[in-house]
């Protein structure tokens, strides 16, 4: 009789994550420790995504042609992320003058910018690509694949089938896709096919910055910081080819950032001549010693797995996901992800770590293996010295008083933000969401460090609710009545918005809006809340 030939076993991975850029890596690595069998693939030839981080040899500067800046005071988790690597950061260069161009027949004009531009900016050192390089080196070897670009999903039932472009099928029992939402909604197929409601808030989220060019010109010295320029420039007519002009000098060494003025069908007929345009405008800016500098420029709206054909054809505008977004599809399968579809910080670095962060709650695991402690990675967080869990329900009541009290004056942040960006569509309404998002992420993140002392599994669930989602949510009491007194007090006040009559003095109908988008953001949070607590309880998410 023949003997048998065992069959090749297929492998079936806990979790496939589309997009080794921030959110993917951060994601990974999370699920990794958590004992997870990951699988990260990219199209790209590179990690990173949108990070990308180039080194100028003749001056050894490392250059940020992606994502350059992260802010401490509002941005917690890759604040957290940084320390937890040992990555040093530094401020944004600012002191001096800024410079404003607004006619090109005239010398720029000098202006001292109380506060400075970039208010409370840092820069990683050594570049953003070290965050991913730190990232990528806590991943097992062979557990990221690079020019592997996801083309459909089917479901298999006991598994999801990714199907490349080209080569081999990968399995994973739930997949993340962490890439903008536009690119999902117009590469990849779907077996069964998404909902029309679901393709229609993938394509309605714009990519944050992907049909910007950024360009970095490098010098060996910073020698404008001896005439008293801060390197900050604003070139304001329309032959402008540098919009705005920043210091993105590194060590001993000179640079000077700036994002591109024309857009992208301009840039593409301009290709050869680009060059020459930047050197001009910098020297008209900075003098002679300008010209002649090492220049590096990246134009997004080039790159295929970064700018749809959605976000090249319309204006930049910041991202704001339907909530549906940060729901998961196939029964708790398959989950969005990517900065985009963040509650708060949506574009930004911090959006794609918060992504990551919901996504590595939601993401079941199994509970067969042994040996392996296979709760949230949050779990591992010391606790507090000597918590109980009355301790603990006292800390987070506390953090959210504190933000109970910061929450008016990020408001007229938020307000102030927008309008110096010139966004002008639902100014109260949006700033009303940023500060409660905003509240909200900073909450999860503070849960997350108390779930050890608040001893979650010994608590019951009921119903589905956790037993303790009720305290946790109690000093939350009168928020969105607080939030929108605090924001129509403002408004009616506020000069700014007195060109704005709507929003100087919302009427009923506004009001109702707003009343009904905030109600919408709490009840996410504290469904969020509880799927925490209950994941980490080990009532749910096991399979
Ligand atoms: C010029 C510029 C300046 C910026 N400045 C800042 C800043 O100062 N501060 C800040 O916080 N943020 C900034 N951002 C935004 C920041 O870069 C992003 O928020 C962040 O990097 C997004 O990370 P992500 O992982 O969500 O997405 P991405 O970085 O876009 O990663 C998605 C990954 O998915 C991959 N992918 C796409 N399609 C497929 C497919 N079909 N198959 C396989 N892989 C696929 C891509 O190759 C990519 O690697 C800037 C962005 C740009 C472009």
């Amino acid at each position: 009789m023949a003997e048998a030939v065992p069959l090749p076993v297929v492998r079936v991975f806990d979790v496939a994550i589309v997009g080794a850029g921030l959110c993917g890596l951060a994601l990974a690595r999370k699920l990794v420790a958590d004992g997870l069998d990951v699988q990260v693939i990219d199209a790209r030839e590179r990690l990173g995504g949108r990070v990308h981080t180039r080194y100028c040899e003749a001056t050894g500067q490392a250059l940020d042609l992606g994502p350059a800046w992260f802010w401490l005071e509002t941005e917690p988790r890759i604040t957290a992320l940084l320390s937890e690597l040992g990555l040093a950061s530094q401020p944004q260069a600012d002191p001096g003058d800024a410079l404003w161009l607004a006619d090109p027949s005239q010398p720029p004009e000098r202006r001292v910018e109380s506060g400075g531009v970039h208010v409370g900016a840092r820069r990683i050192k050594g570049g953003t690509g070290q965050l991913i390089k730190a990232l990528a080196a806590d991943l097992p070897p062979g557990s990221v694949r690079l020019g592997v670009a996801l083309h459909a999903l089917r479901d298999r039932g006991a598994f999801i089938e990714l199907l490349p472009a080209t080569g081999h099928p990968v399995r994973a029992r739930q997949v993340v896709l962490a890439m903008p939402p536009r690119l999902v909604h117009e590469r990849l197929q779907f077996d069964p096919p998404l909902s029309a409601a679901v393709q229609d808030a993938l394509a309605a989220t714009p990519t944050w910055m992907a049909a910007q060019a950024k360009a970095v010109t490098t010098f060996a010295q910073p020698f404008w910081r001896a005439a008293g320029h801060s390197g900050n420039a604003f070139v304001r007519h329309t032959q402008a080819v540098l919009s705005e002009v920043f210091d993105a000098s590194e060590g001993d060494a000179g640079a000077l950032g700036g994002f591109i003025a024309l857009n992208a069908a301009q840039r593409e007929n301009f290709r050869r001549g680009l060059p020459m345009l930047i050197d001009s405008q910098l020297a008209q800016l900075y003098g002679p010693q300008a010209h002649h500098g090492h220049q590096f420029v990246q134009d997004w709206a080039e790159e295929t797995w970064t700018c749809s054909v959605a976000d090249r054809a319309s204006p930049p505008e910041p991202p704001q996901a339907s909530p549906l977004l940060r729901q998961p599809l196939w029964a708790g399968r398959v989950f969005f992800g990517g900065s985009e579809t963040a509650a708060h910080g949506a574009g930004h670095m911090e959006g794609a770590l918060e992504a990551a962060d919901r996504i590595a709650h939601a993401v079941s695991r199994p509970k067969t293996r042994t040996g392996i402690d296979m709760r949230p990675a949050a779990l591992h967080l010391a606790r507090p010295a000597d918590g109980t869990r009355a301790e603990a329900i006292g800390v987070f009541a506390a953090s959210v008083l504190t933000l109970r009290g910061l929450a008016p004056e990020r408001y007229r942040l938020h307000l102030t933000r927008q309008l110096a960006s010139q966004q002008f569509e639902q100014l109260t309404q949006r700033a009303l969401l940023a500060t409660a998002d905003q509240a909200y992420s900073e909450s999860l993140v503070r849960l997350d460090h108390l779930l050890s002392a608040l001893d979650v599994a010994s608590t019951e669930a009921v119903n589905g609710r956790h037993a303790l989602t009720t305290a946790l949510l109690a000093p939350f009491e009168g928020w969105n009545k607080s939030l929108l007194e605090a924001a129509l007090s403002f408004n009616g006040t506020s000069c700014a918005l007195s060109n704005f009559p709507l929003e100087h003095q919302p009427d009923a109908g506004l009001l109702r809006a707003i009343t009904l988008d905030l109600a919408a953001a709490w009840r996410e949070f504290a469904l969020e809340l509880n799927t925490r607590l209950l994941a980490a309880s080990g009532t749910a998410q096991i399979v």
